[in-house]
């Protein structure tokens, strides 16, 4: 039961922020110097972010790389809280990790990708939770699109009594170079909500991009999609940063981005809608009433194969179908993966129900 560990979370509001508008947390991926750290928490600052996020300890793929300040980095972000009066974030991997961010009075923790994959770790981070039932802890989809991997890693956060929890979508690895640096499949966070409405998640365009001018496009589309929130990498001098050049913006641009963003109502429900509403209720009926049809006939099918001794998967007929249909879609405005996946699951099911004829006159 998935259910019964999240029962008990709370919202994740904070003095001074208004808990009806996404949540914004911005800031360098790496904390590097003390003056880059208070140069761009300034900057942030002054567009209005209250949420001020830093690295520093970096999990990165081969070693060499600038793997994150450490414990120093704790020192000036407690200056940012202080003198700035900013809430902090920070990355933890280990137990260590945690105590020293507790210690330190930080505010949100997340915990990275890779952490996430791991329940080693993640059992670890939370015993070294447990008792600390006010800090806020977000934790980032697994590198893998494994949405139960993401579920247990959250089970043992909220299982450790954390109850400010909150989730990220920061994307997806995938071998070889595409548009994204990390896949989004929003279907996986989209099915997380759907398990877990009472769960914030926010996106990280970011490091779902990895590239600046992706960051807008796809913070709109997670607002669309009803995020909660944003996660965005902010440097006050980019191109001389230590980790994540590429994707991070300065102070001045993530303003430029957040002020193009669209923030629409929730809900927002009109006659018009409604009656447009009705109309997608009665295609999906009658799609449904179109399907019932198909497997009845297929079952027919099943039936004539097995009195003509014929085998219930014929490779060429399937390939055929497969072809027809996707073409026919395409020239109806329907993408193709999307029609091949619809074929394939009919297709499957199809099968399934054949089979069930067949076994169920061996069974006989
Ligand atoms: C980060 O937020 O700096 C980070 C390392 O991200 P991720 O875990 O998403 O790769
Ligand atoms: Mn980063």
């Amino acid at each position: 039961m998935t259910t019964n560990y999240f029962d008990d979370l709370q919202p994740l509001t904070f003095d001074g922020l208004d808990r009806t508008a996404p949540m914004i947390i911005a800031g360098p991926c790496s904390a590097e110097t003390r003056e880059q750290v208070l140069e761009t928490a300034r900057g942030v600052a002054a567009v209005g972010v209250k949420i001020f996020r830093a690295g520093i300890w970096k999990p990165r793929t081969k070693p060499g790389g600038f793997e994150g300040i450490g414990l120093r980095g704790l020192l000036w972000l407690a200056e940012v809280k202080r003198d700035l009066g900013l809430l902090t974030a920070i990355e933890v991997a280990t137990r260590d990790h945690v105590a020293a961010a507790l210690d330190a009075d930080i505010d949100i923790l997340w915990v990275g990708a890779r952490t996430a994959a791991n329940p080693f770790a993640m059992q670890e981070i939370a015993n070294a939770l447990a008792g600390h039932h006010d800090v806020t802890v977000l934790v980032k989809n697994p590198v893998n699109p494994d949405l139960e991997l993401w579920i247990g890693a959250l089970q043992r956060i909220a299982g450790a009594g954390v109850k400010r929890l909150g989730a990220i979508h920061r994307g997806f690895s995938t071998y070889g170079k595409h548009l994204y640096r990390n896949e989004p499949q929003w279907y996986i966070p989209i099915e997380l909500h759907r398990r877990i409405p009472q769960l914030p998640i926010l996106c990280d365009p970011s490091h779902m991009g990895g590239r600046r001018e992706l960051i807008a496009p796809i913070s709109q589309q997670a607002l669309d999609m009803g995020f909660a929130g944003l996660i965005i990498e902010s440097h006050c001098n980019p191109d001389c940063a230590l980790s994540d050049q590429n994707q991070q913006v300065t102070p001045e641009v993530l303003n430029l981005i957040l002020n193009t963003l669209v923030f629409r109502q929730e809900k927002q429900t009109t006659e018009n809608l409604n009656l447009l509403r009705q109309q997608i209720d009665k295609c999906d009926n009658d799609l449904l009433e179109v399907l019932s049809r198909r497997m009845r006939v297929s079952r027919e099918i099943g039936q004539y194969k097995l009195e003509h001794n014929m085998q219930v998967v014929q490779n060429d007929r399937y390939a055929d179908i497969m072809e027809r249909r996707t073409g026919l879609a395409t020239e109806m405005g329907i993408g193709a993966e999307c029609m091949q996946s619809i074929m394939r699951a009919i297709h499957e099911e199809s099968v399934r129900q054949q089979i069930e004829i067949v076994n169920g006159s061996t069974a006989l």
